[in-house]
Parts: C-alpha cells; structure tokens; sequence
C-alpha cells in the first residue's frame, strides 16, 4: 500500500528536490547567454534517445534530471536568450516563475467562482490593473485564454452569436455565408479561428493593405457593400495593432467607423504590441482603439510573464455568456454577483494564469515595465539607425516597435537573387549558435526580423548580432 506522502513524494524528497531544481533555474538564468539559442538537434534525436515505455517501477528522480539536463535541455532553443531575435522575442522573468511554481502547487480549477474563489477574483483584479495601465475604459472586462489564438476564436464566436443569430438553432447549414474581414497582413490565427467556426475559406475576405502594410479602410468599404448586396452577412472586421510580419498599424478610427455604420463585430489583435499602449509617447498607435469590441494582449509575448497567457477584453462579457454559458446541473452554484470563468470561452478547467500576471506587475511595478518596453523600443531605434547608416542593408519601415526588418541589398543584386541571399546570411548566423532570426516575406520577397522583447537583451547582445550579420554577408559575398 502507498502511504500519502506530501506531494506523492517521500517526505523531504519534494524539498531537497525543490531546492535544486530552483538553483538549477537560478544558474539557467544567469548563464543563458553561454547556451546556443537555436538547438543543433536532429528530427527524431530526442525521441530515439527515450525509451518507448514508461518505467514500470518509478525511476529515481536522480536519473530523471540527469536525462533532463542530457538530453532535454540540449535539445531546447532557448527563447530566454538575450539574442533571440526571431519570431516575437519573449521571456518570462522571474516573479513570473515563481508564479508558475506556485500557481502548480495550488492547482486549482477556476471553473466556476466557489471552485478557487481568489483565483477568479484575482483575475479581475490583475485585468482590471492591466487595462488601466494600458489606457483602456473600464467598460472593459478581461478573461485570460492560453493564447491570442483562444482569444480571437472566442471574440469572433460572440461575433457570430450577435450577428447570425440563426446559427444558435439550426446552426451553420440554413444560416447566410458570413464574413469576416481582416487585412492580408493578418495573423493566421483569424482565418483559423473563422475557418474553426464553420464559416469555410471564403468566410475570411483579406483586405488589401497600402504601402504602410496597413488594411485600406476604403477597400474595406467596399467589400463590406458589395457583400451585403450579393447575399452574405457580413460579421466582423479584425484589425490589427503591430502585424506579426512587420508591426504594421491599421488605421483603426478609420476602421472603426466603417465596422460602426455597418453594425459589425470589431475585434482588434494586439497580441504583440499592445502593451506598448502603456507608453505615452506609442499612445498615438492605439488611437481609437477603445471602440473596439474586443480586444488581444499576450503578457506572455511582451510583458515578461511566462507562456501561456493571453488576455482578451471585451466591452460586454454578456456576449460571450450567449456564446458560451451552458451550465449543467453538476456546476450549479448558489452564488450570485460573482463570475464563472467557464462562461467566458471554450474551456471548463483553467489554470490560475493571473498569479504569475499579478506577481510580475507587482514585482515591476507600472514604471519599471515601461521602463523595460521603453528600452526595448530604444534598442530597436539604436539598430535601426545602424542599418540605415551601412551601405548595400536596407530597413522595412514604418516598424514603430521594437522589430526591426532589415535584408542586405547590395548594388545589382534583385529578386530571387537577393533572397537566396538573405536566406544565407540567415542560416550562416542561425547555425552559429550565437542568435536566432527569422525571416518575413513581403511583397513575395525575403526580408529578415530583428525582433527585440527578451527582458536579458542589452545594447551589446543587438551590436554583436548585427556584426554577425554584416561579417556573414561580406563572407558570403
Ligand atoms: C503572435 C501573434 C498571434 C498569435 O499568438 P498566440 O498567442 O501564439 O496564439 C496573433 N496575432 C498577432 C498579431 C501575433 O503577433
């Protein structure tokens, strides 16, 4: 028989384990910049060094970290590295782990309020911080999904709950073809999450985008008016806040406007960039924006609290009650004037994502993350001005953030040419271990993102990245 120890462990093995787990971590932390960021692992490498079993008799925990620390870790790229620059660069911090490491312990479901009473009302609490510090009115309410992905599907269903409401009965089959309109620039979450709702691939009409890669709000226009005289049900339009190919801005007035005079669902993305609303002098890039209906911030792109957290809010949570509140008997609860989470999306069970979101805030405070977003933007100012200052690189603007898109573009050298080029200059600086890049494609052409967002970057990490880049492209010619 098992007698119950703490935790399922031996007594004392949780702590003694804890401890070195934690110093593990801490010496992580402190030695990030010394790993390669981009793992040398072969397809397959890990899972062939595995056995295709679980033990039968548990396996020592000594083993178990030794193969963590062998053949896991190896294995990992390492986005807390100072020079990860691809993708959007985040990391988490530490009050940010130590969330996590207590949110683990407590393991509570907030499914509903008396399920974790303070880890619902923390949520509103930390939201409610979140949306001030961002500039937003207090009409609006949060909830946290795992991702802008979650969050956007869950905006655009309420969409569809207020705009076709004869999908409630009868669903998709005898309803109108609805749309729902989006910039070409947008993330490939939205048509996910329209294709997701049933609404098939022509339920997303992608809007062409001006020279600034922001949606044209007269095209936008247009395609509203045709649609609603050839028969489909125009829905909602999805406008975005720093585009993940080059943090392009849609002229969200504009937008706003149109959405308005139609009757549409506004949803703007803001995954990335949205903190960014916190800084006064980035203020102009969120103008207009709280006439959305809803809205997605990821803290866990670039705000410093570790994957997976994103924040949706919207201007009436009853919509997405109508979407989503489907309460059996099982989960009734006398309460009333409290929130069930679970009527907020499409998960039941929950993590308690608002202690690691409530400890960096608090940990931080409001000026010291504007302090690290404002240094980040100064970063990407300071790489900037070196492309722009070195003869054959070339810059893709306007970037308002902290990515900077940048391609080497010497003399004579066009098209097919000077992307296999960029390609290689690339890899050249991937494979070294020494940074990570990732390129974009704009226009059919190769471009490469400079993302800066990872709390250990400094000025040194971004110089010698970009050292590395012009010595790979004088060696490779
Ligand atoms: C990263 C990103 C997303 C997707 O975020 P997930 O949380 O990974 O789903 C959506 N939109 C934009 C603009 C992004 O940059």
């Amino acid at each position: 028989m098992i007698t119950p120890a703490p935790g399922g462990m031996a007594p004392g093995e949780f702590r003694r384990w804890g401890h070195r787990f934690v110093d593990w971590v801490g010496d992580y932390l402190e030695e990030i910049g010394d790993y390669p960021v981009l793992a040398g692992t072969k397809p397959g490498q890990v899972r062939d060094a595995l056995p295709t079993e679980a033990p039968l008799t548990g396996d020592p925990f000594e083993a178990v970290f030794e193969d963590f620390r062998s053949v896991i870790v190896p294995g990992m790229t390492h986005w807390n590295h100072p020079a990860f620059f691809a993708y959007f660069a985040v990391s988490g911090s530490g009050p940010g782990i130590l969330g996590e490491l207590l949110a683990a312990a407590l393991n509570v479901n907030a499914m509903v309020w008396k399920s974790s009473p303070a880890a619902t009302e923390l949520e509103e609490v930390t939201l409610g911080w979140l949306r001030s510090f961002l500039g937003l009115p207090s009409v609006f309410r949060g909830t946290i999904n795992d991702t802008a992905s979650t969050s956007t599907f869950v905006a655009l269903a309420a969409a569809r709950e207020r705009h076709l409401p004869e999908a409630r009965q009868d669903g998709m089959a005898g309803a109108p073809p609805g749309r729902v309109y989006t910039s070409s620039e947008a993330h490939s979450s939205v048509l996910k999450s329209v294709h997701a709702l049933g609404f098939g691939r022509r339920g997303v009409r992608a809007i062409a985008t001006g020279p600034n890669r922001a949606m044209d709000p007269a095209a936008l226009a247009k395609a509203i008016e045709h649609d609603v005289t050839s028969g489909f049900r125009p829905l909602a339009v999805v406008a975005t806040i720093g585009t993940t190919s080059t943090t392009a801005v849609d002229p969200v007035g504009a937008v706003a406007g149109i959405a308005r005079s139609h009757n549409l669902w506004l949803h703007i993305d803001a995954a990335y960039a949205g903190v960014a609303a916190a800084l006064p002098g980035m203020r102009r890039h969120f103008a207009d924006w709280e006439h959305a209906d809803s809205i997605v911030v990821n803290p866990h792109k670039w705000l410093f609290t570790p994957v997976d957290c994103s924040v949706l809010y919207v201007r009436d949570p009853a919509q997405l009650r109508e979407a989503f509140s489907l309460v059996p008997a099982y989960l009734e609860t006398p309460e009333t004037g409290v929130t069930h989470l679970m009527d907020h999306g499409l998960a039941l069970g929950r993590r308690f994502r608002a202690l690691k979101l409530w400890f960096v805030m608090r940990y931080f405070g409001r000026e010291g993350l504007r302090n690290i977003l404002a240094g980040h933007i100064a970063l990407a100012r300071h790489l900037a001005d070196r492309v722009d200052a070195a003869p054959g690189w070339e810059r893709h603007r306007p970037s308002p953030f902290s990515l900077v898109v940048l391609r080497r573009s010497p003399t004579g050298v066009r098209g097919r040419e000077r992307d296999a080029l960029n390609t290689a200059i690339m890899e050249r600086v991937n494979e070294s271990g020494t940074a990570f890049l990732s390129p974009t494609e704009i226009d059919g052409e190769t471009w490469l993102r400079f993302a800066i967002g990872n709390i250990h970057t400094a000025v040194h990490h971004v110089d010698t990245t970009w050292e590395t880049l012009r010595d790979a492209a004088d060696t490779i010619g």
